[in-house]
């Protein structure tokens, strides 16, 4: 019996540590309750224009420069900037942000190749690297079957997306991604694994799903203690995708 009320304990502890719950300090609709702060929406973009971030968004790339991205090393990044986007250039490595980011809010657009070359998984891969350690893929998966955990907007390796919502390649394509980082104590345990909720084109294709640690391929790791924060990544699987209008929104606890 000590043991289920145990279990039942560590269960609470976790939904708590996971789940925004009504803060007790306030009635309903109580006016001494602090307001949200105020910012600017941002605005959709078109095939031809990005649109514009949220005005509380850290801009990660705005068409002009890398100077947010470093190479391996911290090394300048080495990837092609031209006409408000960037591009890929294959086998230079991946680029990570100088800033690190964990819980957040994370807006990518990409645009796959024209004419596509290859197939499955050699047409367009790149990714999203969370943390540098939780890929939501990138891919051409446009008329381009694989594997369905290794499709665009899958965690890679651990869940598909709930539809394939990929538009053809060329046309601006864009994820929304709603990421809560791992927890862990200071002896290094998970306290809580890391969720991640996918809007592909606008549609909901990972719903809060929990990861089971770092994605790779043909392993599924266990979760290793990182610090709270970890430069983002975009990968470089040796195809020349673009992205624009990268643009990140931090989240506090309770959000
Ligand atoms: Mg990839």
């Amino acid at each position: 019996m000590r043991t289920i009320f145990s279990v039942l304990a560590l269960a609470l502890c976790l939904a708590q540590l996971s789940i925004a719950q009504v803060d007790p300090r306030w009635k309903p609709n109580d006016p001494d309750r602090p307001l949200p702060p105020v910012i600017e929406p941002g605005t959709a973009s078109t095939e031809d224009a990005p649109g514009r971030p949220p005005s509380d968004a850290v801009r990660l790339f705005d068409g002009k420069d890398l100077t947010q991205w470093a190479g391996a090393d911290g090394q300048p990044a080495k990837w092609t900037v031209a006409n408000g986007y960037i591009e890929v250039v294959p086998h230079s490595g991946y680029i990570h942000t100088r800033q690190p980011f964990g819980d957040c809010q994370l807006h990518v657009e990409f645009a796959e190749p024209v004419p596509p070359v290859g197939e499955s998984q050699g047409r367009g891969n790149s990714g999203v690297f969370l943390m540098g350690l939780y890929e939501i893929q990138v891919l051409d998966s446009y008329q381009n079957k694989t594997y369905a955990d290794g499709q665009a907007s899958g965690v890679y390796g651990q869940f598909p997306p709930q539809v394939n919502a990929s538009l053809p390649p060329g046309h601006w394509q864009r994820y929304d991604i709603i990421f809560h980082g791992p927890r862990f104590d200071q002896d290094g345990k998970l306290l809580r694994p890391a969720r991640v909720t996918v809007l592909h084109n606008g549609v909901l294709v990972q719903d809060n799903v929990e990861l089971s640690g770092p994605t790779e391929h043909h392993q599924r790791p266990p979760y290793k203690a990182t610090p709270d924060k970890l430069p983002l990544s975009l990968q470089d699987h040796g195809n020349p995708v673009r992205f624009r209008n990268i643009w990140i929104r931090e989240l506090g606890e309770g959000q």
